[in-house]
């Protein structure tokens, strides 16, 4: 399988203008020093963002885009290249912080580098530094500000690649000095021929997006109990509201080992997929969605999944 950058965009599903625009970047890239990638979670941003990374960092660039086996592109994907800084966000509260942007106390050795350091130099062995900003929106209003500077004066080597899903929430600022690029969801078509065993209430659970149906497909069995339990739950009696809290405790359960989260992660999970579902069902009353979105926030405040479950489908069987 060829590691080129045009091969690797013709295995994304979807996408089509920003996949137009890595092509032109591959040619030329018109002194463009910053881009941000938008769109909802699932549709590809940070896949897009790393073969960004990778043609701005090779230093074999074909019409082809990044060949994917020099230095550079093998350090990069390797995940040791000195040229990649990644701006993760830190602590409780996930926030990006100036001090990840613009620190010129740091001592020599004090881990991590600030942006704006890790920009002062040349690369050590690609064509470009590149600055990372997964879930761009976590900045907090110091840091857009501190990197506000770099996107005025930016460096000739110094490259930066944004992404997220709440373009809302970026200072325009920081909007206007990027070249920003749309993620859009792919058509259910396109994602009917990328998923051929997708049904159509897993491509609805996911949302329409590739990133939530690669996730859902590597944990089949468990989305399946769930869509089952979902399809099953306006033909139950008010009387079987403990059963069904007892069911969908468990299959939460098996959601969180599947999917590594924690419990309260794995019941907020399973809740919103629920909502999900329900939402476009038209037999559905819609005071089931309030009562879900109810119950999620209650897990979200430390509540006890039994009696918030207990609660929920009591209301929702009673409802009907
Ligand atoms: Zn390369």
């Amino acid at each position: 399988m060829s590691s080129s950058t045009a091969s690797k965009l013709d295995r994304l599903v979807g996408l089509t203008t920003a996949k137009h625009l890595v092509r032109r970047l591959a040619h030329n890239d018109h002194g463009i020093h910053a881009i941000l990638l938008y769109g909802a979670a699932g549709t590809g941003k940070s896949e897009l963002a790393r073969l960004i990374t990778e043609l701005w960092l090779c230093t074999n660039v074909s019409d082809e885009g990044a060949d994917g086996t020099c230095r550079a592109c093998t350090a990069f994907q390797r995940g040791n290249s000195s040229d990649v800084l990644n701006l993760d966000p830190v602590g409780n509260s996930s926030i990006i912080n100036v001090k990840q942007i613009a620190n010129d106390n740091i001592r020599e050795g004090d881990p991590p580098l600030p942006l704006l350091k890790f920009f002062r130099t040349p690369p050590l062995m690609s064509r470009h530094k590149i600055g990372l900003i997964f879930d761009a929106h976590r900045m907090n209003y110091y840091a857009s500000n501190a990197l506000l500077k770099t996107l005025e004066e930016p460096h000739p080597h110094a490259k930066l690649i944004l992404t997220t899903d709440s373009v809302g929430s970026l200072l325009p600022t920081i909007l206007s000095r990027c070249l920003a690029v749309a993620c859009e969801a792919p058509t259910v078509d396109e994602l009917r021929v990328a998923f051929p065993s997708a049904s159509d209430d897993e491509i609805r659970l996911a949302e329409g997006t590739p990133g939530r149906l690669t996730h859902m497909e590597a944990r089949r069995e468990v989305y399946a109990r769930l869509l089952e339990f979902a399809r099953r739950l306006h033909q139950r009696h008010p009387g079987e509201a403990l059963a069904a809290t007892d069911e969908f405790a468990s299959i939460a359960d098996s959601l969180g080992e599947a999917a590594k989260l924690n419990a309260r992660a794995a019941d907020a999970h399973a809740l919103d997929a629920l909502a999900t579902f329900f939402a476009r069902e038209s037999y559905a009353p819609p005071a089931w969605t309030h009562l879900i979105i109810e119950a999620h926030r209650r897990i979200l405040g430390n509540g006890n999944p039994t009696i918030v479950y207990d609660a929920l489908f009591s209301a929702m069987l009673g409802s009907k």
